[in-house]
């Protein structure tokens, strides 16, 4: 029996597996004792991966408008179109749009394609609804998307405040550490902060079933209190001034007032965090998934700089990542606003890339970040998107208009494991895809660690890495040249490279100490965290401990927040949360293969509090429908007082193959964080009906 170490592809724990072949032919996977990120643990969805490894509805041979070709067939007509319509129309008619599935290397070389040669910027990813704005938050305050912490710090802590998370459901391997952390350190406080009451909320010493998105508030009054408790240093931070005058009116009173709890509740929590010596933060969707996801993310760092928790041991504002890989996309420059290794629109960074890259194509400005994109493509300005390892007819908000215009789309290339998505349904060109378990490459975690995905499965029909089929249509575009790598290794070290390349420290991403592995070192390459390079050869632990950020000044920054209400505080009707289930990943393609996952939870449940159920009229198990004017969804009632009054909560898994007529995000109005173009999918004014 072989048994391979992997890394789990669902979330941005990251967790080490052992996957091991059997005899008859089925695979167990388990914990690895030995990985930084679980230390032998796993959760109930990383333990039955075994059983999603069989070929039941995969991808696995080229297809052209649905018939099958050969590889050389379709990598043919998609160089052929590609090309036709940058020369009629321009580059920026161009668009990827990506997924925190893809390995680092598949990334880098889809990045690189864009915004190196075609030289448009129009590649952005399915991240972009998972963690922009926390990207936004540590740009702002540290001068670089640098996530300061560590998972070990959540053992050497005095308080640990999730906002916006129920960890025990959606980073079960995280919450486990805390359960731990606390049954070994009984001093150890935890606060949750979210409006509904979730199974996190077990281990909570304190629960702030605050009103939906009035999180800013509350951390505004924070910073105001650790004003009061200790004086913060004058200028010890840039903007500090401003964000010290914009918090000073938030007394306990208003933000009692303004985020719907008791004085002596905020008042408690505020005493916790001014006096536990270290303090953490873990922070994720609940908080990112907003229209001022950006502003709650500095007003969580704002309280870390100005208490002095962050930097140091078991102390910091942590982001939480929600799939595998969304921290690579972000190294690579897979977001839209941002070009490759922390590099930014400016002459500085687009003459380096040009140097290392040897194009002089580079995209000199900013493209259109997801929701913009398929509006763009609704518009008829972008004439062909190429899809990534992801789903977006389903997943992003006002889904049912996503399907409206990838119908309506002149070109539509899909990259996919699965043959029957709702995003292929539109694909004139498909490219089969390895799946985890056959591709080959690196992912890194919320920690910033970099871990081995290596196969251990048979590759099935004519499935490829991703990377290679982006190399194979950047060779039909005339750009074979800059892509022709063989192995990952070789894609990882030349990545590695570019993010030291002149790079004087300004630049927080450097794994420079990896551009020259060789690919028995690549193969057998430990997780690591980042920076890696001639100052932190064994990778780095923990960022900020100089105080000192990156950029030119490399000042930290505090950033003044006015706290904003969600769209649909004003608006009638109840107020909708999306999210995930214990045993579910996205729109389990996946786990909706293996009857155990399903036991848990196996219908759409709406989650209501009984007096709203009173008022209307809807019986526990009732079939209710949730309507917007933009679609609605079917699912059954379940009444429970964990549900604040006022809202309700489903599951963001179900859509049309399963019992819903159409999936949650057919609900969630497409408005987006001005600064980070996240959608505010956790607040979302729907009306209820029974059936
Ligand atoms: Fe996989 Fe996340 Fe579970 Fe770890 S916690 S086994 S990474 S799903």
């Amino acid at each position: 029996m072989n048994a391979v170490r992997t890394t789990c592809p669902y979330c941005g724990v990251g967790c080490g597996l052992i996957a091991t072949a059997q005899p008859d032919g089925t695979v167990t996977v388990a914990a690895d004792p030995h990985h930084p990120a679980n230390l032998g643990r796993i959760c109930v969805k990383g333990a039955a991966l075994g059983e999603t490894l069989g070929l039941e509805g995969r991808q696995l041979h080229p297809q052209l408008h649905g018939e099958r070709v050969s590889w050389d067939r379709a990598l043919d007509y998609a160089g052929q179109r590609l090309r036709a319509i940058i020369h009629e129309h321009g580059p920026q008619a161009v668009a990827f749009y990506a997924s925190g599935q893809l390995l680092t290397e598949d990334y880098y070389a889809a990045n690189k394609l864009m915004k190196g040669f075609i030289g448009a910027a129009n590649i952005d990813t399915n991240s972009r609804l998972c963690m922009s704005s926390a990207v936004v938050g540590y740009k702002r305050a540290f001068g670089a998307d640098a996530v300061p912490c560590s998972y070990r710090d959540l053992e050497q802590t005095d308080l640990i405040m999730l906002v916006g998370s129920n960890a025990a459901w959606t980073h079960p391997v995280l919450y486990q550490r805390i359960v731990q952390a606390k049954q070994d350190n009984p001093a150890l406080k935890v606060v949750v902060i979210d409006p509904r009451r979730t199974a996190t909320c077990d281990i909570a010493d304190l629960h702030l079933r605050l009103r939906p998105g009035s999180d800013a508030g509350l951390y505004n009054g924070l910073l105001r209190a650790i004003a009061e408790h200790q004086p913060i240093a004058a200028a010890s931070f840039s903007g500090q001034l401003d964000a010290l005058a914009q918090a000073e009116a938030w007394t306990p009173e208003k933000v009692a007032q303004f985020c719907d709890l008791s004085r002596d509740v905020v008042t408690e929590f505020y005493h916790l965090f001014c006096t536990a010596p270290r303090a953490m933060t873990l922070y994720t969707m609940g908080i990112n998934q907003s229209t001022s996801g950006s502003d709650k993310c500095n007003a969580i760092i704002n309280v870390h700089l100005a208490s002095g928790k962050t930097g140091r041991i078991g102390s910091g504002p942590f982001s939480l990542t929600g799939q595998p890989n969304a921290m690579g996309g972000r190294e690579v420059g897979g977001l839209a606003n941002q070009l490759a290794c922390h590099m930014n629109f400016v002459p500085e960074d687009i003459a380096r890339l040009a140097r290392f890259w040897g194009s002089d194509r580079i995209a000199a400005t900013p493209g259109l970040m997801a929701v913009e994109l398929f509006d763009a493509i609704g518009r008829g300005e972008i004439k062909a998107v190429w899809i990534m390892g992801t789903n977006p007819a389903v997943s992003l908000p006002d889904s049912e208009r996503v399907n409206r215009v990838l119908a309506a789309c002149p070109l539509v290339i899909v990259s996919e494991v699965s043959a029957g998505t709702d995003t292929s349904r539109h694909a004139h060109v498909r490219f089969p895809a390895q799946a985890w378990g056959e591709k080959n490459g690196t992912v890194t975690n919320s920690e910033r660690r970099i871990s081995r995905q290596r196969p251990f499965m048979p590759v099935p029909g004519e499935a490829r890495p991703d990377w290679w089929i982006v190399a194979r249509v950047a060779g039909a575009l005339g750009y074979g040249d800059a892509f022709a790598w063989q192995h990952p290794h070789e894609v990882f070290c030349e990545h590695a490279a570019l993010s030291g390349y002149e790079n004087d420290g300004q630049r927080a991403f450097d794994i420079s100490g990896l551009a020259t592995l060789s690919r028995e070192a690549y193969d057998s390459l430990a997780p690591i965290q980042w920076p890696v390079n001639a100052a932190h050869p064994q990778g780095c632990e923990r960022l900020l401990s100089d105080g000192r950020g990156w950029g030119r000044d490399a000042r930290l920054r505090m950033v003044p927040v006015t706290p904003r209400l969600p769209h649909s505080a004003d608006q009638p009707g109840l107020v909708l949360n999306t999210g995930r289930y214990r045993d579910q990943w996205h729109t389990m393609t996946r786990t909706g293969t293996v009857p155990r996952l399903m036991q848990h939870n196996p219908l759409p449940r709406v989650e209501m509090h009984p007096e709203d159920a009173r008022r209307y009229g809807v019986e526990d198990s009732a079939l209710v429908r949730l309507v917007t004017p933009r679609g609605e969804m079917t699912g059954f009632a379940r009444l429970t007082r964990d549900q604040a009054p006022g809202t309700l909560f489903a599951p963001m898994h179900w859509n049309h193959q399963f019992a819903s007529r159409s999936g949650v995000n057919s609900l969630v109005a497409a408005h987006c964080d001005p600064l980070s173009g996240q959608p505010e999918s956790k607040q979302t004014a729907v009306s209820l009906a029974v059936w």
